[in-house]
């Protein structure tokens, strides 16, 4: 099997590198490293089964032999990194979103839409189901994202219904582990590096919105049954194990033996109040749920973390 992963050298990408090489494929891994990096696949570049190409996916690829797989997930991914590259993100949810179906088409491989629970905006409905079509702000500061992955969704689905390809949608909520950027600005790598550095803890608005957390290995196990499976429309892949933001910075403060104060901070625009997966169908189609509870998650990562710092350090 050939399979080529956009995003590849990026957090979750890399995760998946990993794991279908370990499955014995033959990976290909397509990245333009604006917010993926080489560190991230540098293990795995002896592996004569992988092979990186640095491209941009908005931009059309062409390629020799059989693809038999290809997993779509090349995009800016973090609040943060999102409002640093909208253009790049609208462009890759869009015209990259359309490239990789084109080869999916092409070479008749089937073809896995990474999607987020951003489609769902600042939700009215809890926990989120597929079914529930979002309440998001198209010309608010997570527009770009939100629309991008929606409009990323709908061309997915146009491409299985119009040319028949084989296609999956995945929703992904919440998900971290080793590997996620120090300065990624997400939540837990800005917590976990103020509360090593010393530095109090960021709190944005009162800490009471919530969030529900999923170790990346929990993620990757969900992707790769679902690729087994003719499944087309979105399945929503996630821990539903909901936190507030304020529990969850007393939970890395005390894993990581902290004496951190919290910094509380304006909340920014758009930010969901609440989030939260209904994996029933997951949990049905899949026989998947995921197994890492969040103390054994935040540990592992925390060791990633510590050496982290300490390599800023030097
Ligand atoms: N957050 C926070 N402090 C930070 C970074 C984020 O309180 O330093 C909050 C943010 O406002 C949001 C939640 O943590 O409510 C998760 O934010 P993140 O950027 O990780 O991802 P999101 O789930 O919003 O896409």
């Amino acid at each position: 099997m050939r399979t080529l992963i956009t995003g590849g050298a990026g957090f979750i990408g890399s995760h998946l590198c990993e794991r279908f090489l370990e499955m014995g494929h033959i990976v290909i891994c397509v990245d333009n490293l604006i917010t993926g990096a080489l560190s991230n696949i540098e293990h795995l570049r002896t592996n004569d089964r992988f092979a990186f190409i640095r491209h941009d996916i908005s931009h059309p690829l062409e390629m020799d032999g059989p693809i038999d797989i290809i997993l779509h997930f090349a995009s800016p991914a973090s609040p943060v990194d999102y409002l640093q590259f909208p253009i790049q993100t609208l462009k890759v949810g869009s015209l990259g979103t359309h490239n990789a179906l084109g080869l999916a088409k092409v070479k008749n491989a089937r073809y896995l839409l990474a999607s987020t629970s951003e489609v769902y905006g600042d939700p009215e409905v809890h926990p989120q189901r597929e079914d529930y079509w979002g309440n998001v702000n198209s010309v608010g500061v997570r527009g770009c994202y939100d629309e991008s992955k929606r409009f990323a969704e709908a061309m997915t689905m146009a491409y299985h219904r119009f040319h028949g390809v084989d296609t999956r949608i995945i929703r992904i909520f919440n998900t971290y582990g080793p590997r996620m950027r120090l300065d990624d600005g997400r939540v837990l790598p800005n917590f976990m590096g103020q509360a090593l550095r010393g530095e109090p803890l960021t709190v944005y608005g009162d800490g009471s919105q919530t969030r529900s957390f999923c170790y990346v290995d929990d993620l990757v196990e969900g992707i790769a049954r679902l690729i087994l499976k003719t499944f087309h429309d979105p399945v929503n892949l996630g821990n539903p194990d909901e936190v507030t933001i304020l529990e969850f910075a007393h939970e890395i403060l005390k894993l990581s033996g902290s004496a951190s104060a919290f910094d509380y901070r304006p909340l920014p625009q758009d930010d969901p109040k609440l989030r939260k997966p209904d994996i029933g169908r997951a949990r049905e189609l899949l026989g998947w749920e995921p197994k890492v509870d969040r103390h054994e998650g935040l540990e592992r990562t925390l060791a990633y973390f510590q050496k982290k710092v300490a390599q800023q350090r030097k």
